[in-house]
């Protein structure tokens, strides 16, 4: 074959405190449809996912990880290969706690993965009023100060998305797996 086919593999790893969406997130982007009912992530869960990008296949294997504390001691053992890691927190209001746990998330990530590319999901956009976190500077999950943030920790994005309409979900996804493609393919 002249054109020879190349198959690539990459495993992204979401973490991020529980029922912020990460299971739901994967869901949606593999699936293209909503959960609506919660089941909490037993340790963790695994799907394997593909797509073509200029001919090529891609291979993702996207593992969500129980961001409940109990799971602590096994988490280590789901990082171990990572190409790609992705920190969820959630900008409903009853959740911020979420928020404030972003860089507790980094340290295990950075602990267990050293220094692979991270990208910052801020879920649940569809419970806020977006134009605040353009136009209001001072409320910490502004666009200005997240943006500080990612910058600061050198991640490859912040997106923020809603897994219940969609919004970002995709777009997302997509620039993370080609980051990871356009990286890796020569
Ligand atoms: P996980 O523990 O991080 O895996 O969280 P889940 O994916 O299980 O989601 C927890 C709950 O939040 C579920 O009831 C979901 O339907 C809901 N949920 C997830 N993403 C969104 C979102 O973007 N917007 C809204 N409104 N609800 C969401
Ligand atoms: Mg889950």
């Amino acid at each position: 074959m002249l054109n020879e086919e190349k198959e690539f593999k990459f495993k992204i790893t979401i973490v991020g405190d529980p029922s912020v969406g990460k299971t739901t997130l994967v869901k949606k982007y593999t699936t293209g449809s909503f959960q609506k009912d919660y089941i909490a992530t037993l340790g963790a869960q695994f799907s394997k996912y593909g797509e073509v990008i200029e001919g090529n296949q891609i291979n993702l294997f996207i593992w969500d990880i129980a961001g409940q504390d109990v799971f602590e001691t096994m988490r280590s053992k789901f990082y171990n290969g990572s190409s790609v890691a992705i920190i969820v927190f959630s900008h409903a209001p009853e959740e911020f706690t979420s928020f404030n746990r972003i860089t507790k998330w980094f340290k295990e990530l950075d602990e267990y993965c050293g220094n692979i590319p991270i990208a910052l999901f801020g879920n649940k956009i569809d419970l806020i009023n977006e134009k605040d976190l353009t136009l209001n500077e001072d409320i910490v999950n502004s666009d200005l100060n997240i943006g500080k943030y990612s910058k600061d920790h050198n991640f490859i994005g912040y997106f923020k998305t809603s897994a219940l309409t969609g919004q970002g979900v995709i777009e997302a996804f997509q620039k993370i797996v080609r980051d990871l493609y356009f990286k890796v393919k020569n």
